[in-house]
């Protein structure tokens, strides 16, 4: 079916707490297009109808009038803390070759040296390049490229529209060539699918290779269970009783449902995680929980098992930490780049995702 794109109008950019305020050291997040056409299978930020909405199926909304509202905030407001683009639906989807709203935010947050952090699937992130090197040469920003699997079938199944993942891992190179701080979302880790430990290493070793300076794991917390339980019952219809056993936990907020894994499952498929990114030697490495209590109990339990203890352990400690949420990375833009800023963060083990 084909898409349509829909105008919408945005009130404000910035304001927007990051939506995974455990996973990213954000203070505002935004997305540019409400729907996304990739459409992968596990997600839930596909092709939605809003209730109440008389829009047909297949709708992306384009937020217009963002570059221009962020521009006036920027304007007024004094702190500039990092912008995340690209949570909840991707900012380089076929619908930016046509609009260029995330192009022009980018404009805005270069010329305002307003530090940003990027996540996206495809490698039309590329064609930024230039607007991207230049503000981490003048200010902060980060680039983050999503990459479960380099099994091309598997990609193609999970993820249909999205940039094959070889694409996506030059796209790492070139970012890491031009001097931005690039990583790789091993994300999502689906059980029995994309969390063997051939395929984490297969992704976190070719992410070293091409200049990942970070990589994030991600298990999948499931909020579009009828659409993803087809697609199981469909291609790996092996695995589903397994998948409803080990996604047994429910959490239901404002009328959606999410399923999370198993809490065990969870803490053995990050040890497995952090230990093959030691093996590849992975400059920073963060496991991704779904709440503060499962990243706490994580690291009392695993304390000093690591290589990169204690600092390993005490980064990621504060990032779970609501008050100390974006010190360092306030202390790093605040202060700029002199040495005692940097030996300050060296010793802390500052890593600033
Ligand atoms: S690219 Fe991201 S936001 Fe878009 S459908 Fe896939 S997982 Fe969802």
């Amino acid at each position: 079916m084909p898409v349509t794109y829909k105008q919408m109008k945005v009130n404000t950019v910035l304001g927007n707490v990051g939506i995974l305020p455990t996973r990213l050291w954000t203070r505002h997040c935004f997305d540019p297009y409400a729907n996304c056409e990739f459409n992968c299978v596990y997600c839930d930020s596909g092709f939605h109808t809003p209730q109440g909405c008389k829009e047909k199926p297949n709708t992306v909304f384009v937020k217009y009038n963002a570059p221009e509202v962020l521009a006036h905030e920027l304007s007024y407001v004094k702190t500039r803390g990092v912008l995340s683009l690209g949570v909840a639906t991707d900012i380089y989807q076929p619908a930016e070759e046509k609009f260029q709203i995330t192009r022009q935010l980018l404009e805005v947050l270069r010329d305002y040296k307003c530090p940003f952090a990027l996540g996206t699937k495809s490698a039309l992130i590329l064609r930024d390049l230039d607007i991207i090197s230049e503000a981490a040469k003048n200010s902060w920003c980060c680039a983050s490229l999503s990459i479960a699997t380099l099994d091309e079938k598997v990609a193609k199944l999970l993820e249909p529209n999205a940039s094959p993942p070889q694409k996506r891992l030059e796209a790492v190179k070139k970012l890491s060539d031009a001097g931005v701080m690039v990583g790789v979302w091993a994300a999502p880790l689906l059980p029995y699918i994309t969390d063997t430990n051939e395929n984490i290493e297969r992704v976190v070793e070719a992410a070293v290779e091409n200049g990942a300076k970070f990589v994030l794991g991600v298990s999948t917390d499931s909020r579009n269970p009828v659409r993803f339980k087809a697609f199981m019952d469909q291609h790996f219809p092996q695995f589903v009783s397994k998948y409803e056993r080990l996604y047994s936990g429910v959490e239901r907020s404002g009328g959606l449902q999410t399923y999370y894994p198993d809490e065990s499952y969870l803490y053995d498929l990050y040890k497995r995680f952090i230990l093959i990114c030691e093996k590849y030697g992975v400059q920073h490495y963060i496991p991704h929980f779904h709440t503060r209590r499962q990243a706490w109990l994580f690291f009392m339990r695993n304390f000093g098992q690591f290589k990169g203890s204690p600092h390993f352990e005490l980064t990621q400690l504060l990032n779970y930490l609501s008050p100390s949420k974006e010190m360092l990375q306030t202390v790093r833009i605040r202060c700029g780049r002199g040495a005692v800023t940097e030996n300050f963060l060296k010793v802390l083990g500052y890593f600033p995702h």
